[in-house]
């Protein structure tokens, strides 16, 4: 991740919030691994490996600030912020989980980020038998699953970037027909960057038959006349992540991909107004798979409707027809039904929304439409 702009304020905001959160599950202690979770609480982009890197905070309302333990050779790469955080260095002859479970209190209870590394735990379990460690974002949905407003502004902005290559696509202006999906995605790689990402996160372009797998890796396959294109591509920007999926067609589009499309753009838009704060994230999912199976696509829909989107691309909450967590406002996720029609075509529809007090905002303005290029 690059480009970190969130402030000292925001910082601390995120930390009320997340023991706000906690205390009102029961929970004494938050321990974040590395990785996104730390990143988005500390501004340093560490990861655990043998050596453990770790946030450790008591729950408590105006208490300590949390205690970041890290490796010394990694403290170079950390910018201090003693309202948020302090550093806590670690020497290779030294014992880092002794240092760790200091913060912890004896008994209680401890969320545990997903990205701890198992060995990490069970020494942090071994040295404090008196404390129950349970995972942090199933119990609370996803630490980092509701978005501030500047948050949600940050996946608007991304968004509207990502936009700008798929409204190239749309218009022409990528040629296709006779380049490989490689050569293809170098370009759209170039374009993500143009369009002011800071780093481009995946590309998917997948042609003809290779459409109807969903995540298809481009390869040297050559894109032909009268065949689907499937793109679905993000970077960044600001730490937040784009993340939209259009298609296009090399020709004239045939009446049973005219028909699939319409189809999936009404499971999409049932879908969207589906996602209003109250309703269930099962409901967002069951919206756009009952459109699809009342027009006989339901077997050819074979993944869930979305993913939380914020600082990774893929994160709670997951929009799927089992998820019967509550929408509530902050909460950002993708919308992406999909028909798969293996050997033939597939196609996905995909726009990230975010969830404002009266109801879900797309990100994305790119129209939804099938368009033929040539
Ligand atoms: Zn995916
Ligand atoms: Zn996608
Ligand atoms: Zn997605």
């Amino acid at each position: 991740m690059t480009s970190n702009r969130t402030t000292i304020p925001e910082f601390i905001a995120r930390w009320d919030a997340l023991r706000a959160r906690a205390r009102a599950v029961g929970a004494d202690a938050l321990v974040v691994g590395g990785g996104a979770d730390l990143y988005y609480l500390t501004g340093h982009d560490g990861h655990s490996y043998e050596r453990l890197t770790a946030a450790i905070s008591l729950t408590t309302s105006n208490g300590p600030p949390a205690v970041l333990v890290t490796p010394a050779l990694e403290a170079g790469r950390i910018i201090a912020m003693p309202e948020v955080f302090e550093t806590q260095r670690w020497e290779d002859e030294d014992d880092p989980i002794a240092d760790a479970v200091r913060t912890l209190p004896e008994t209680g209870v401890a969320l545990v980020s997903d990205d701890l590394q198992a060995n990490h735990l069970l020494a942090m379990q071994a040295a404090r038998p008196g404390v129950q460690f349970r995972a942090l974002n199933e119990t609370l949905g996803g630490m980092r699953s509701i978005k501030t407003a500047a948050e949600r502004h940050a996946l608007r902005a991304v968004g509207a970037r990502a936009d700008i290559v798929h409204q190239q696509i749309q218009a022409g202006e990528v040629p296709l027909i006779g380049r490989t999906e490689l050569e293809v995605k170098a370009d759209i790689h170039d374009r993500l960057l143009a369009a002011g990402h800071d780093r481009v996160t995946f590309i998917i372009v997948a042609s003809g038959p290779n459409s109807a797998s969903p995540h298809h890796h481009p390869g040297s396959r050559v894109i032909n006349e009268n065949e689907m294109v499937l793109f679905d591509f993000g970077g960044t920007f600001n730490g937040f992540n784009s993340d939209t999926t259009r298609c296009v067609f090399t020709g004239p589009v045939p009446n049973d991909v005219a028909a699939a499309w319409s189809s999936l753009v009404a499971a999409q838009e049932a879908a969207f107004q589906a996602a209003i704060p109250g309703n269930r994230l099962c409901d967002v999912d069951n919206a756009a798979r009952a459109a699809l199976t009342a027009d006989g696509y339901g077997p050819e829909f074979i993944h869930r409707t979305g993913h939380g989107i914020g600082t990774e691309v893929h994160e709670h909450p997951y929009v799927t027809s089992s998820n019967d967590t509550e929408i509530v406002e902050g909460n950002a996720f993708s919308i992406e039904p999909g028909i798969y029609r293996t050997g033939a075509w597939g196609m996905r529809l995909e726009d990230i929304v975010v969830i404002e007090a009266d109801g879900p905002v797309r990100c994305n303005a790119t129209k939804r439409e099938i368009v033929s290029v040539s």
